[in-house]
Parts: C-alpha cells; structure tokens; sequence
C-alpha cells in the first residue's frame, strides 16, 4: 500500500499505464566559439517545433475541453514567444559557450525558482508552466519524441511522476479511469484536473512511477489517498465492493442537485452556496446545485497584471456574474490584498508577519480610492441581479464605520452622475479575527450579516499559519475555541435579527456539517464541488437531531472526540 494525498475523490481499479517521460541527457560541456551560431539555429528550430506542437494541442483542448482550459496553452506560446526569455536563452548560449539545451535548462530553472519562492499560488502554478515548455523545448533541441496520452487504447489509471497541462490535455479521456503520480499537492495541476475530470487521483506517491509497471492492476482509492500496486485478492474484493458502494454515493449525490438544503424533517432550511474566484466559476457553481455566490474573491482581477483593474473592468465582471447568478444571490468581497497576495504595481511593504500586517480592508481603507473605485463598480453593477457587498478582515467596528462611510461617497457620487444602483443592497463582514468573533454582538448592529472565514479565524484563533506545513496538525477546525466563536457569531446575528454565513473551507466540512446546521448557521458557502455531499447530510438529519449534535459537540473537550461522535452519526445516515 502506498500512501499519498487524496488530490481528487472516488475509487478505481484498473491497468495501469505508465507514463516513463524519457530520460534526458543535457550535454553540459563547453562548445567551440564557431558553434554558436549552429546552437542558435538549433534553438529556433526547437522554438518554432514547439509552436506548431502546442498550437495543435491548444486546437485539441478548445475542442474537448473548452476555451478556458485551451488558455494555458496560449500562454506557454506566449513564453515562447516571449523576447526577454528568449534573448536570454541566446545571450546564455553566447556568453557561456554552452549548449541549446543546456542554456534553455539554466535559464528556465532560474525563473522556476524565482516564481516558487513566490508566496502567491497563482504565481507559483506559472513554475509549472515554464518548467512544462521548456521540457517541450528541450525535447525538441534533441529531437526526443515527445510521448503522449492520445492513443492509450484501452481503460487505464495513469500513473506518472507529474502530469502537466499538455499531458492532460492530449489524453484521450475516455480511456483514463484515475490518476497517481510521484509528486504534487491538493493544488497541483494533477489534482486540479482529476476535480474537474471527475476522476479519482492521488499525488504526492514519491515513487509510484517506479513502483509500478504497464499492465500491473492497481486500485486509486481518492477518498483516503492510497494506492494498491498488485493488491491481493481480499484487498481486491473489498476495493471492488466500496467501488460500487461510493457510485451509488455519486449518484445519489447528483440526485440532490435541484433539491433544497432543507432538514429531513423539513424545520429547517439553509442556503447552499458555493466561492467563486472569476466569471468562469459560475458554471461549476451551477452545475452543483449551488443556491447562490456566499463569496467571490475579487483579489483575481487584481492579479497578473500591471495597474489597478479600472472601474469599467470590475463592473464587466460583477455584471457577468450577477446575470448568470441572477435572481440567486452573490456577496462580493472587496478586495482582500496582502497577507499570502501581493500586488506588484502597490508599493506594499515587506512585513515580518504579513497575515498580521497590511491587508485587506486595512489597506484599502488607507488607500480609499482603491476601495471608492471597486464599491462603484459594485454599485453599478447591482442593477442586474442580487447583490450583496461584504469586507474582509474586520477587527473593530470603527473599521466597518469607515469603510460605509466610503460606500456612502461612491452612492453620492453615482446619484450625482444619474446612475442608477440598488440603494438597498446589504453590506456584511467577514468574520475571520477573533477579536470580531468576541465582539459579535456589537458588530451585529452595523451589519445586515456576517459571513465567518473560518480560514482565517481558525489560524488566528489557534495561532497556527495556515500555510506552514510543519504545525499542519495544529490547524484544528473542531477545536472547541473555533466552536464557541462560530456559536457566539451566530446567536449574535440571531439577536439582533441579522443572519450568518460561513465561507471559510469548513462550511465544506462533512464532519462539521451537522454541529454547523445544529448551531444555527444559515448559510454555507464553499468550493462548488463540495455542495452535493454537505447537502446529503443536511438532508439526512432533523432539525432537533442536529441541534443535539451542537450541543453534545460543545460539551465535549477534544477535537477528536467530537470528530469521533459525527463520524458515527455519519455513519447511522450514510
Ligand atoms: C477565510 O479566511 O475563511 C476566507 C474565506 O478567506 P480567504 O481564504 O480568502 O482568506
Ligand atoms: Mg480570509
């Protein structure tokens, strides 16, 4: 048994096929100076092979994949298109008197190190993206055939040490049953597509590639995150048995789409919603059942580029989102900047503790026309469906006070220009500092409702960086200090007659699900794919059940004590 991380969920068993990417020599020696022109000539050929092969590709992906998916391609031609990278690459060649090849080595794995220092998860994919046409460019400098997925011919799992985008986008998909690979994480481009295949896939295997050969029967079990090379015959039979067991799961899951999350008993009724990042997310939104946008990140329009995204940029956006969505509801979120993401044409200052420091409504309250701009746009845009407006990061209630103050400006402004806005919309706060946890109900009274981050509230409330891999463990959502803040929030919103929301990764929580909906919460929101499962569970339980969960949950003094009481409950409903 091989154990990695579960990247995309269900089970298969099936032939494996391994994908061996050739093993490449890069001559590393010096070259005589009347060989430079030779190597330079070597380099463009490569360049414009590799054009011709990803223009291919990118035709292919538009075609099976949709035009969103074929963009990554676009980019990789833009790399090679792209003069600064390539000039290096020839200046490279020139100075050092090395190889084509050796100079496309050295100089792409600067950049792939230069963008995975990078804290932003954005840039960091771009590593991947160079690392994969340079690999390309190598290839074609030594004239290696390139292998593909296109002709796998019958049903296999692929096993490989990474997959990239042109791996995925060649492969002939339905052939492939399942993923696993050497290396990756949650957020790799392996896991990414195994989620939007629907395929179950486990990365991170460290040496799968190796273990494993053509032909061999392995089982992918997505859900925990293992891997059976060759598995035994009561191995076998038990992993064909909970197959068939989790695709009546599926489908039973996929039969809640167009159905409420309402209690079995119907008492109670909560809205599913699902975050959204851009435009293009609606459609997995709606294709889950998701009852509305409980938080579009706006920090993506900010992002890759070199200025400020214009108000007639962010209204386009808002809009699209807003008619897609429409009558359904969207809660924007201002811009959430600093911390993890930065913005390269903000002067923004190197902090010692960035999550700490200058981020979100803080900096936009010091910077107001930034935050002026956006609430117009938002403005505006609300004339074309439901929205509703929520700031990040609040601490106090002076912060909340401000920030109206700017969204009173900007209305004025619009009155004052004739343009027309929904006057009525309702502005919330993220609740994500404990400190706006405590003071719930003070806060509730300059609201119409709260949305809890529990992202954030949960490193700050337990003092435990979300990103750091070492006190990972540490990072405890049912941690009972997570549970009487989330409580608190939520009776102070039903005092004062506001309502709740969570948009943090825990509203997506199975486990946490039941203690959630028995505390009172009104609204879920969390990444799309996630709905389907958090509804079979709403919808298994009464109302009164649920609330009995709540309180035995906030009775109890460890995490994995009350992880152990909601798994049994779970387990009684499956
Ligand atoms: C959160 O903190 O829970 C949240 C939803 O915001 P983000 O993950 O964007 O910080
Ligand atoms: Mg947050």
């Amino acid at each position: 048994m091989l154990k990695g991380i579960a990247a995309s969920p269900g089970i298969e068993i099936g032939k494996a096929y391994v994908l061996k990417g050739q093993q490449i020599v890069i001559n590393r020696a010096n070259i005589p100076d009347g060989m430079v022109e030779e190597e330079i000539k070597r380099l463009e050929e490569a360049i414009e092979k590799s054009k011709a092969q990803l223009k291919k590709i990118k035709e292919k992906a538009e075609e099976e994949l949709g035009q969103d998916k074929a963009e990554i391609f676009q980019a990789h031609i833009m790399v090679l298109e792209d003069p600064v990278f390539i000039d290096e690459i020839k200046s490279k060649i020139k100075s050092d008197k090395i190889t084509a090849e050796n100079a496309v080595s050295m100089v792409s794995q600067n950049y792939v190190e230069m963008f995975n220092n990078m804290d932003d998860e954005y840039l960091k994919e771009r590593a991947a993206d160079i690392k994969d046409v340079s690999d390309r460019m190598i290839k074609n400098i030594l004239g290696v055939s390139i292998e593909t997925l296109a002709d796998i011919s019958e049903e296999s799992i692929i096993i490989a040490k990474d997959l990239t985008p042109s791996d995925t986008a060649q492969m002939n998909k339905e052939k492939v049953l399942a993923f696993a690979t050497d290396m990756g994480g949650r957020t790799s481009h392996t896991a990414i597509m195994a989620r939007s295949l629907e395929i179950p896939a486990v990365v991170g295997l460290v040496d799968i590639s190796l273990k494993a050969k053509s032909g061999d029967v392995v089982i992918v079990d997505g859900n925990k995150g293992i891997v059976y090379v060759n598995p035994d015959e009561s191995t076998l039979k038990e992993y064909e048995r909970m197959r068939l067991d989790y695709e009546k799961y599926r489908i039973c899951l996929k039969e809640l789409k167009d159905l409420p999350g309402e209690t079995r008993d119907g008492t109670r009724k909560v809205e599913l919603s699902a975050n959204i990042g851009t435009p293009k997310d609606v459609k997995g939104a709606l294709d889950n059942g998701a009852e509305g946008i409980g938080l579009y990140r706006t920090e993506f329009l900010y992002m890759d580029r070199d200025n400020l995204p214009t108000e007639e940029e962010q209204f386009a956006a808002y809009k699209q989102v807003a008619e897609a969505m429409a009558p359904r509801p969207i809660i924007i979120r201002t811009l959430d900047i600093g911390g993890d993401k930065k913005l390269p044409y903000l002067d923004m200052p190197d902090e010692m503790n960035p999550f700490l420091g200058w981020r979100a409504i803080r900096m936009c309250l010091d910077r107001p026309h930034i935050l002026k701009t956006q609430l117009r746009a938002i403005l505006r845009a609300s004339l074309y469906g439901n929205i509703k407006i929520m700031y990040p990061m609040i601490s106090c209630a002076e912060e909340i006070r401000k920030a109206n103050a700017i969204l009173e400006e900007a209305k004025q402004e619009l009155k004052n220009e004739g343009i027309a806005f929904d006057d009525n919309l309702e502005v919330g706060i993220m609740v994500e500092i404990p400190s706006a946890a405590v003071i719930a109900d003070i806060l509730a009274k300059e609201v119409d409702f709260f949305s809890i981050g529990t992202n954030d509230l949960i490193q700050y409330t337990l003092a435990v960086d979300r990103m750091n891999e070492h006190i990972s463990n540490l990072y405890e959502p049912l941690h009972p200090a997570v549970l009487r803040l989330v409580k608190n929030v939520i009776d102070a919103s039903h005092r004062a007659g506001k309502w709740t929301g969570m948009c943090g990764e825990m509203a997506g929580d199975v486990i946490a699900a039941p203690i959630l909906l028995g505390l009172g919460l009104d609204e879920f929101s969390m990444s799309a794919s996630s709905i389907p499962q958090v509804k079979k569970i709403i919808r298994s339980l009464s109302y009164d059940e649920a609330k009995e969960i709540a309180e035995r949950a906030l009775n109890m003094e460890s995490p994995d004590e009350i992880r152990k009481m909601v798994e049994e409950v779970i387990e009684r409903i499956k």
